[in-house]
């Protein structure tokens, strides 16, 4: 089953034009399972499951996660067997744990601090059992994911090129750092300089920024070998902000509900506390405090509309 034929490019919208030019890349609406930044990487890992011979899914995440949505439907819709493992501590129901169960994918709880090791007692025993399980990183981790935005990011080039308008700034919620790498590494390949600009939603530096430099050099390295005369690039391309990052993962606040409130009112448009309307809200605060305006700027919605449900219920 070729899922990808007709999904791409994704739109991109013009919200407004004051006080910058501001354009939306809607991967939320990619048309499958709600799309979001999550179906873009796993329609390429399983592209890989199909070429395979795996009789099983493994990943990981909470019971909030697009990730594991995204994944047990479409392990079940060929019916293979998933498995998700998650952390106790986010187990709560929500719109994507129900859909999880609805897709008949097993999930397992256990404290975080042991969520490692059951992914590795899990692989092992299904080894045992003489299953071939294919194990995703959570949030679709990896140079795999990374291509996905590679991907994107070529779209985005190409709508450049069709119309002639050229983005300064690409903003967007930077969470385990796949989606950032990348548009960055694709932005590497391709000489091009618009001011690439990832959102923290949870980690701080140094750690979150290393964790996408290293996604970076680890695609990199896969498409070009050696990677050396590419650091200084790699490191001023790099832009990893987390002073957004609000009261922590997760953590909504009356400022993030504002601006979530305020999308959909002026532009119909859906975004979620924990990534897209905190990510909405941080580039807003960025281009006011540095005075940003006249410029051509693009968000790029990474999707995540079931929690935007799970917001408003509460
Ligand atoms: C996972 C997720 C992100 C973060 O993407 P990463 O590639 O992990 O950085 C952003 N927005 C939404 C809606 C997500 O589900």
């Amino acid at each position: 089953m070729s899922m990808d034929t007709g999904f791409y490019p994704t739109p991109i919208v013009k919200l407004c034009d004051e006080p910058n030019a501001l354009y939306v890349k809607r991967e939320d609406m990619i048309p499958y399972s709600f799309g979001g930044n999550k179906a873009r990487k796993a329609i390429l890992f399983f592209e890989e499951i199909d070429r395979g011979v795996y009789d099983y899914v493994v990943t990981y995440g909470s019971s909030h996660s697009n990730h594991c949505r995204v994944v047990a439907n479409m392990a079940a819709a060929r019916n293979i067997p998933c498995l998700i493992i998650g952390p106790e501590e986010v187990s709560d129901v929500t719109y994507n744990s129900i859909m999880m169960d609805m897709f008949g994918a097993k999930i397992i709880t256990v404290p975080v601090d042991q969520v490692s090791r059951t992914i590795d007692e899990k692989l092992d025993e299904l080894g045992k059992d003489g299953k071939n399980p294919y194990f995703i990183t959570g949030g679709g981790h990896g140079n795999i994911g990374t291509r996905a935005y590679v991907n994107c990011y070529e779209e985005i080039l190409e709508y450049q090129k069709n119309t002639n308008i050229k983005f300064d700034y690409i903003f967007f919620a930077s969470g385990t750092g796949t989606t950032h790498a990348g548009l960055v590494c694709g932005q590497i390949l391709h000489g091009t300089d618009e001011k690439i600009t990832g959102i923290s939603i949870a980690r701080k530096n140094p750690r979150g920024r290393d964790v996408v430099l290293n996604s970076i050099r680890e695609y990199l390295r896969e498409e070009k070998g050696d990677i050396t005369e590419l650091e200084s690039v790699i490191q001023e391309k790099t832009v990893f902000l987390d002073e957004y990052t609000g009261d922590g993962y997760g953590r909504d606040n009356s400022e993030i509900d504002e601006v979530i409130k305020d999308c959909m009112i002026r532009f119909g448009m859906p975004l979620d506390s924990t990534y897209t309307g905190k990510a909405f809200l941080g580039m807003k605060k960025y281009i006011e405090e540095n005075k940003i305006n006249g410029k051509n700027i693009l968000f790029i919605h990474t999707g995540g509309t079931p929690l935007y449900f799970d917001d408003i219920k509460k």
